[in-house]
């Protein structure tokens, strides 16, 4: 085991792989916009309703060369995008009109990603001449509704000015510096949305570097730069460390790669004057490069298998948000990472190996390697007693076949959680569905000389058997959260982020922990318990 404590880590060459951090600087100003004022950025959106209210024309006198062109009709419900100049100014203006499903706040269910879609168009559309500074006007909606307008539109300029890293010679097109959002009552606060940009962008981040850059040792040593950075406790689980522990279901997986440098690290955040025991426990998958093992995969499938520890970055990811809006819950946060490697000392088929928590297992697919390192990190998680868990992971194809890459799936060992589960989906705009978890299914993970087969080799209704397999590595009583991440990547991009890494299931746990402390306390666990501090 090695403990690094803050204060002795040194700068390393992983620092480079971080990203610059900060998305964009942004200025509010509040009172009615004036044209004079408008004109200063380089692009300005208006966001209005559907049947944009006389008074914008008004207000707005500048945009009034779009005014006859809002009267044609488009698709009922669909937004309406419109490119004009903003009156005799240089300033290209962006008219976005809402969907009445978006726009509304009040409904029992709103619609979170229809919104978040009609801001990623909008984004789209206004960056596509490079400005270096935005002006967002929203017009013509009830405060609470322009708030909630504001902020889609923040979170789909964060995501589409975001550039992934990259190692070519080639000049990379001017960024986004400033938004400057115009008429926002001043009280609001934007930090969440911030934080919520900056996290999701590392998670796309850190799944778009190539495997060769962020290697077992490189993800370590920028963990260990993050932990300095927000003050978390810093503890590395090498493989000795791991093989005390008797973590074997871990060790089968990394026994095949190359190097001795996988591990399991653990991330402490503690608010001030809170005792040792989390209330919450992240934990996330992290395999830098998933062959497939001995059972590889085909060229295809392996090829963005790089992709295979956006898990770890999301648990990473919430972790830096609830740290930066300082929340009033002990976290621990846990990533499993290591490779998935072929060779003469990688783990087989009817191989039989013990978990850190005594459970024998018969590997039946060296592809389902990612329960595997689970098993043991929910295990080690679950040694602390937080009084929630939630683990984030790529894990199954059966899920993105059942949901596409539109949704992740969800289980949990608390039926009772389903219903607010679909909720949180719904107003974050990262939409899950939950799937059963009735022990009948653990039938097809019988194992004649083991405890539990790994997985069954059909691989029907796999997501539901890995979390099966996960649950008896989860404490019995603890309240557990299973996220298959089926949307954690999709070319054509998913609501407001455009193709790739879509960093899903950040702004869904955010979510989740600060907006629905109550219902968790009263359906599962008092996680978030009031404390004064
Ligand atoms: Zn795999």
């Amino acid at each position: 085991m090695i403990g690094v404590s803050p204060k002795q880590v040194k700068q390393t060459a992983a620092d480079s792989l971080l990203p610059a951090g900060v998305c964009f600087k942004l200025v509010q100003t509040p009172g009615r916009p004036r044209n004079t004022t408008l004109t200063k950025v380089d692009h300005l959106i208006v966001i209005a309703p559907a049947r944009p209210p006389p008074s914008l024309w008004r207000e707005l006198p500048g945009l009034k060369s779009l005014q006859p062109r809002t009267r044609r009709p488009g698709k009922p419900g669909a937004s309406r995008v419109l490119r004009g100049v903003l009156g005799n100014s240089a300033t290209a203006v962006t008219l976005g009109l809402l969907p009445p499903a978006a726009a509304r706040s009040h409904s029992s269910l709103p619609n979170t990603f229809k919104l978040l879609a009609f801001a990623g168009e909008l984004a789209a559309a206004a960056l596509g001449d490079e400005p270096r500074s935005v002006g967002l006007v929203v017009h013509g909606l009830e405060p609470a509704d322009a708030e909630r307008v504001a902020k889609a539109m923040l979170l789909a300029l964060g995501a589409h000015s975001w550039q992934a890293p990259a190692f070519r010679k080639e000049k990379r097109p001017a960024t986004l510096k400033k938004v400057e959002l115009f008429g926002l009552p001043a009280g609001v606060s934007l930090q969440r949305t911030l934080a919520e940009i900056d996290a999701a962008n590392l998670v796309r981040w850190l799944t778009a570097l190539p495997a060769n850059k962020l290697t077992a040792t490189a993800y370590r040593e920028l963990l260990a730069t993050l932990a300095t950075k927000n003050g978390w406790d810093f503890e590395w689980l090498d493989e000795n460390a791991l093989g005390k522990l008797g973590a074997g279901a871990f060790l089968a997986v990394s026994q095949g790669n190359a190097g001795r440098d996988a591990g399991i690290a653990r991330l402490r955040y503690r608010p001030a004057g809170t005792t040792s025991q989390p209330d919450l426990a992240l934990i996330g998958k992290g395999i830098i490069f998933d062959t497939g093992g001995t059972n590889a995969k085909t060229a295809t499938h392996m090829l963005d298998m790089h992709t295979d520890m956006s898990g770890s970055a999301v648990a990473l990811a919430v972790l830096q948000v609830l740290t930066t809006l300082d929340a009033s819950l002990s976290v621990d946060c846990w990533l499993a990472i290591t490779e998935n490697r072929s060779g003469p000392t990688a783990c087989k088929q009817r191989d039989v190996i013990t978990a850190s928590n005594g459970v024998t297992v018969e590997i039946i697919h060296t592809d389902a390697e990612g329960r595997m390192v689970l098993a043991d990190t929910l295990a080690l998680a679950g040694r602390e007693k937080p009084l929630l868990m939630i683990d984030y992971a790529t894990l199954t194809y059966a899920c993105v076949h059942a949901l596409s890459e539109r949704y992740s799936g969800i289980l949990s060992n608390r039926d009772s959680l389903n219903e607010l589960l679909i909720r949180v989906g719904r107003e974050s705009g990262e939409r899950v569905w939950p799937f059963p978890m009735d022990d009948d299914f653990d039938d097809d993970l019988k194992s004649k000389v083991a405890d539990v087969s790994q997985c069954s080799i059909g691989g029907e209704a796999d997501q539901i058997l890995a979390a099966r397999f996960l649950q008896r590595f989860v404490p019995e009583g603890t309240p557990w959260i299973h996220m298959d991440l089926a949307a954690a990547t999709r070319k054509d991009g998913l609501g407001h982020v455009p193709g790739g890494c879509t960093g899903f299931g950040v702004r869904y746990a955010v979510s989740l922990l600060l907006d629905h402390a109550a219902d968790l306390h009263e359906l599962a666990t008092p996680v978030l318990r009031p404390r004064h501090r």
